[in-house]
């Protein structure tokens, strides 16, 4: 194979590699086959990124941001063959490929989703309710974000060259901002082609996606409080990058997804014979090989019940054991190789620390078999399992990250002890519990939560739809306190929040309502030429309302409405007892009553731009109404969200008052309207 040049896409323009690239070798032959690294106009980057990328980005809705997404997404899946083809040469088979590029791509679509779900169709993100902040509702609050103005610099890990790109992509283009994207070396050609297959698309505006092979100079000093570094990779060069000097004086956010040293715990109730015990070696020994151990949430530690130990290594063992290593791409292989020499190094002077308080149990580095490829060429190693008799004397066990296929099986005596041995990895990305006992699951999370950023729960009844120990999900948080970088990634719309800034605004319900694009009560109310429900979505206007006349609620109303619905709970029906309820003053009418008709007051019956009734959102009853009271109803557009070319949601505030212009029952009403 000739040797691949891995430029970087800078400031609009292709740079090959310099006399200062790096050689990178395949990780199954060994043999050099790319090299990566140029100096490389960092300021200009950044300037255009910030001037160029930035406000393209910001001209755009969330959902026109999500549109973006989703193309990608799909552009990307129709190149995987050729991401898969490049990836074997990192020693991933192609099991590893589904979690690298499938997952990755897959990882896109569920944001671009969650933003169109999720997010406005607009520019401006509301954060939580509206807060009421004076006694009339004249001054409110109200928490918006907006896109940092800056780039974020995303410097990944080796192990996964498209998924580790694309998770920090995703959430950063929904928010609105430019990338940097700086992936390891070692499996920078890989993240390469994936840029590539992105930019040439020709979805992406100008400046909204940049890459660097090889290093990123002094990128870090230049950095402002509109910039966001996301870093993955090891403890040690996060230590080193997070406290670069203009980082800490600029405040410049650093999220920060490191090692960690993640625990699985087998339940007390998993005993030899149970579906749950079974579950757990196929858990335990998939961690442990897939992408041949190089996962940051891969299981590092194993914590069995006391004389169980045995039991576990025998069957992990054996199942280990069927393990074939060799060439990634032959079909047979399960575990391929390491991604480099280095790498391999690594790993055997790590489990040298490691070994000096446990006993290694199964897996000989010096002789182990390698099919279709040279042992000593490729980055091989066999799965090591340990038995550490004593893991609370022992240190090493517990903070040291053997990148590879290494975990150690160790005893607890009870589920406190269980729990302070998990928590002694003092911060893990993830810890698993295979357990069929619901006491045990709130005890370990109770025990444990605080020191985890994930626990993943299995049993017999949740394991054919599990999705497995390892995985990040992009709709659950990704990252965990203390050794695992205190960062937090992914988890649906949280993730996004890392590139925006969260502003506290307090006015008038006249200026949040301008600034959110949804109405807020107070806001100023505009009278339509015609009934709303006979203009299209693009005719109707923030703001716009509808008064009905009032309606008188009778006995007879109330009598009619239980029989027929079968709802003759007491309150409705026996003065006496309703009165002696304290919520009551006597016979009340049904809540449903009043919305049905509600309903009847402002519907505009005949065939119509409104197409359905899509949901009611935050009901509630504030007064009962009795007989002889009247009601009438004020319906205001809310916000209006378009859902595809053909129709959109309109969300109404709908307000029910009585005879005293009293609040009787708010909600918001869901519909879908026709363009
Ligand atoms: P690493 O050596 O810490 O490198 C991580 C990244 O930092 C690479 O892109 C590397 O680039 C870059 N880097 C190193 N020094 C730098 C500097 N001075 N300035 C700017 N960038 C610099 O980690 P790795 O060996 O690639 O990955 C393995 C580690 O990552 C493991 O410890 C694993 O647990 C962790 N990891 C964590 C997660 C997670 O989500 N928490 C996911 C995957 C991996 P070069 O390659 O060019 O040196």
């Amino acid at each position: 194979m000739s040797l691949l040049d891995i430029r970087s896409f800078a400031a609009g323009a292709w740079i090959a590699p310099d006399e200062s690239a790096r050689m990178i070798a395949s990780a199954v032959t060994g043999e050099p086959m790319a090299r990566a690294g140029a100096a490389l106009p960092v300021q200009e980057m950044l300037d255009h990124a910030r001037n160029v990328g930035g406000p393209a980005l910001r001209k755009m809705t969330f959902h026109d941001r999500a549109r973006m997404l989703k193309a990608l997404a799909m552009d990307l899946g129709k190149h995987k063959d050729a991401l898969y083809d490049l990836s074997f040469n990192t020693g991933a088979t192609q099991s590893d490929h589904l979690i690298d590029i499938d997952g990755g791509i897959g990882t896109m679509f569920v944001f671009a989703s969650k933003g169109r779900r999720e997010m406005p169709d607009g520019h401006v993100y509301l954060d939580g309710e509206v807060e009421q902040l004076s006694r009339t509702g004249a001054f409110l609050g109200q928490h918006v974000c907006t896109p940092l103005q800056g780039v974020a610099v995303h410097i990944n890990a080796f192990n996964f060259p498209v998924w580790g790109m694309l998770e920090k992509l995703a959430p950063t283009l929904l928010a609105g901002v430019p990338a940097i994207v700086k992936p390891a070396t070692a499996t920078c050609y890989v993240t390469e082609l994936a840029v590539k297959i992105m930019l040439e698309s020709g979805i992406l505006p100008d400046g909204a996606l940049q890459f660097v092979a090889g290093g990123v100079g002094d990128m870090l000093d230049r950095l402002t409080c509109q910039d966001v570094v996301s870093f993955t990779g090891s403890a040690a060069t996060a230590q080193a990058l997070r406290s670069n000097d203009n980082i800490m004086r600029n405040s410049v956010r650093f999220v920060a997804e490191q090692d960690s040293l993640n625990a699985s715990i087998l339940g007390p109730d998993a005993a030899p014979g149970t579906p749950e015990f079974d579950l757990f070696v196929k858990e335990v020994s998939r961690e442990m090989t897939a992408k041949a151990g190089q996962k940051c949430t891969a299981i590092r530690r194993i914590l069995v019940p006391q004389g169980r130990e045995q039991a576990v290594i025998e069957a992990l063992s054996a199942r280990l054991a069927k393990t074939v290593i060799g060439d990634p791409r032959a079909e047979s292989t399960r575990m391929g190789a390491l991604v480099s020499a280095a790498q391999k190094a690594d790993v055997l002077e790590k489990i040298k620390l490691i070994g000096a308080e446990a006993e290694r149990v199964f897996g000989d580095p010096d002789a182990f078999e390698v099919r279709g490829a040279d042992a000593d060429k490729g980055a091989f190693l066999p799965p090591m399992l340990f038995h550490c008799a004593d893991p609370d004397a022992a240190e090493r066990v517990h903070d040291t990250e053997a990148f590879g296929p290494v975990s150690t099986v160790m005893g607890y005596r009870d589920m406190a002890h269980a729990v302070a041995l998990a928590n002694k990895g003092q911060g893990s990305l993830v810890a698993s519990l295979i357990t069929h006992d619901p006491a045990v699951a709130r005890e370990v999370v109770l025990g444990a939560g605080a020191f985890h950023g994930r626990i993943y729960i299995n049993d017999r009844d949740s394991m054919k739809e599990s999705t497995g120990h390892g995985s990040p999900l992009p709709h659950m948080v990704h990252g965990g306190p203390g050794r695992a970088g205190g960062g937090e990634e992914l988890g649906g719309v949280r993730g996004v929040m890392h590139y925006m800034q969260r502003t506290a605004i307090q006015g008038s319900p006249q200026m949040l309502s301008a600034i959110g694009g949804t109405w807020v009560p107070g806001a100023k109310e505009i009278e339509g030429p015609t009934h709303p429900f006979t203009r299209r979505f693009g005719a109707l206007a923030i703001g716009e309302t509808l008064y009905t006349a009032p309606r008188t609620i009778t006995l007879d109303d109330i009598e009619h409405f239980a029989k027929f619905t079968g709802d003759t709970f007491y309150a409705h029906m026996d003065e006496d007892a309703a009165a002696r309820n304290p919520f009551f003053p006597g016979r009340v009418a049904h809540g449903y009553l009043l919305l049905s008709f509600a309903a009847g007051m402002f519907v505009e019956p005949n065939e119509g731009p409104v197409l359905a009734n899509t949901g009611l959102d935050g009901l509630r009853f504030m007064k009962p109404v009795q007989a002889g009271d009247s009601i009438k109803v004020r319906l205001t557009v809310k916000t209006k969200t378009k859902r595809n070319e053909e129709y959109g949601e309109v969300r109404w505030h709908v307000t029910l008052t009585n005879q005293n212009d009293e609040l009787v029952a708010e909600y918001d009403l869901l519909t879908m309207n026709a363009f």
